[in-house]
């Protein structure tokens, strides 16, 4: 049997599917999402079958209507980032157009299973951002403020409420990092990320979304200035309009559309351990040593930290991160010291000139840009793909992209959420 997309009626995933299925031998479930070949034309190809272009196609059918759209993704669904991250889902930005932004994609991921029929493992348990400073304590003060102004959920946590929270983390004044207190937010949490594509990409496809794996997009077709489909390694496909969510290869298919993209492509590694009893229930963020880390529902703890530090497209990083995360690890939570690391990997990040995202309408006609997501761009999936879509098919931004556009770099506008500036390693 075949997936909804092509019969009209999707099988909802509910508890009398799953018993009944389980009654039959579980031999009759119906297959996720079809496998069709590429058609002519679409009206919509998006390139890109992360989590950001499969959400795309979602809401494009969704929101708009608009169903004679193509996903094209040149290995499997999710072997990008949307499928290495480490996981966070969080909404404590401070800046005007990025508070908005991810407090939608915050709403929007606590009804997302019902949304899509599909379990994509949210967990809101909670996320706190150490501070280890009287300073970072000021700095968390006017975030919480900022993000409390803007009906986010924010608390400041004190040295003593941080050690009752997280009693083992070394919080003694001796420590190599003091901990002063922290910045908590109690809906922040994590979500199982091929939980989150499938889903995705069930829903997308149920709706006559056509995915398409193993179809990479080797450059464009022009009609004058206009881009009006693309070549691919299955063949030319024509489209009225073309939109990229291909992360760390931007730089790579803005070129081949003559646009030089303030954009640069960087490693950022993960790591997971064996699996142990629970014992980190919270989501723990440390700033000063840009560490972060969580436990994983099979017990395996999730842990990552900065970026590799030069510029590559290659999916693989080096053994100094590896090196600094662990021993960062190690200084925070003593009791880690003798586990294992079972697993190492990494992605390619999109890092912008200011740490934010651009979602807009390229300066090329028939084009529209998906990128910049730095290090935090899974959280953004839900509000990322309602954003494109209502961009794409309207032809003018949703009111939580409005700001995240390519000129703003040009004009000087940039949402500078660090203060970092154009440096991407900082961000
Ligand atoms: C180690 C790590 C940890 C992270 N941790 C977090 C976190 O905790 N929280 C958070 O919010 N974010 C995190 N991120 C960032 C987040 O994973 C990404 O920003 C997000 O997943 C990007 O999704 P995407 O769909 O834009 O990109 P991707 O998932 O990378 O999808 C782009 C797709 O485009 C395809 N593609 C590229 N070129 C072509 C082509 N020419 N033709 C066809 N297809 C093409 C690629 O194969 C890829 O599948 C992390 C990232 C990494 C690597």
């Amino acid at each position: 049997m075949i997936g909804g997309g092509a019969t009209g009626v999707m099988q909802r995933y509910s508890v009398f599917s799953l018993v009944s299925n389980a009654l039959r031998g579980n031999q009759h479930w119906e297959r996720a999402w079809r496998d069709p070949d590429p058609k002519e034309e679409y009206d919509v190809v998006i390139v890109g079958g992360g989590g950001h272009g499969l959400a795309t196609a979602y809401y494009l059918a969704k929101e708009h209507g608009i169903n004679k759209v193509a996903v094209l993704e040149k290995g499997y669904l999710g072997g990008g980032n949307a499928g290495r991250n480490t996981t966070i889902v969080r909404s404590n930005y401070m800046i005007d157009g990025n508070t908005q932004f991810y407090e939608h994609s915050l709403k929007l991921w606590h009804g997302l299973s019902q949304d899509l029929n599909y379990n994509v493992m949210f967990s809101p348990r909670g996320y706190v951002a150490l501070a280890t400073s009287q300073a970072q304590m000021d700095a968390s003060a006017f975030r919480a403020n900022s993000m409390r102004m803007n009906g986010i959920d924010a608390e400041l946590l004190t040295r003593e409420q941080v050690q009752k929270l997280l009693p083992y983390l070394d919080c003694s004044p001796n420590a190599r990092f003091p901990v002063y207190g922290g910045l908590w937010q109690g809906r922040a949490g994590t979500a199982r990320h091929d939980a989150v594509n499938w889903g995705f990409a069930r829903a997308a496809d149920s709706r006559g979304v056509d995915i398409i794996q193993q179809c990479e997009v080797l450059g464009y077709l022009w009609d004058g200035g206009r881009i009006v489909g693309v070549e691919t390694t299955r063949g030319n496909i024509r489209a009225k309009k073309v939109a990229l969510a291909v992360a760390g290869s931007t730089t790579l298919l803005g070129q081949k559309a003559g646009l030089e993209l303030p954009i640069e492509s960087h490693l950022l590694q993960a790591f997971v351990t064996e699996p142990i009893k629970p014992m980190i229930d919270y989501v723990i963020a440390y700033g000063t040593a840009h560490f972060y880390i969580s436990q994983s529902d099979k017990g395996g703890l999730v842990l990552g930290g900065d970026l590799d530090g030069y510029n590559s497209y290659a999916q693989r990083g080096n053994l100094p991160i590896v090196d600094e995360v662990l021993t960062v690890a190690k200084a925070l939570i003593p009791a880690l010291s003798r586990l294992r690391v079972l697993r190492h990997w990494a992605g390619v990040m999109d890092m912008s000139m200011d740490g934010s995202p651009i979602i807009c309408k390229a300066p090329v006609d028939g084009l529209y840009l998906n990128c910049g997501w730095c290090y935090g761009g899974f959280k953004a999936t839900p509000a990322s793909g309602f954003a494109f879509a209502h961009t794409i098919a309207k032809d003018e931004p949703y009111e939580t992209n409005a700001r995240f556009t390519l000129d703003r770099f040009r004009r000087g506008y940039q949402i500078d959420e660090k203060g970092a500036g154009p440096t991407p390693g900082a961000h």
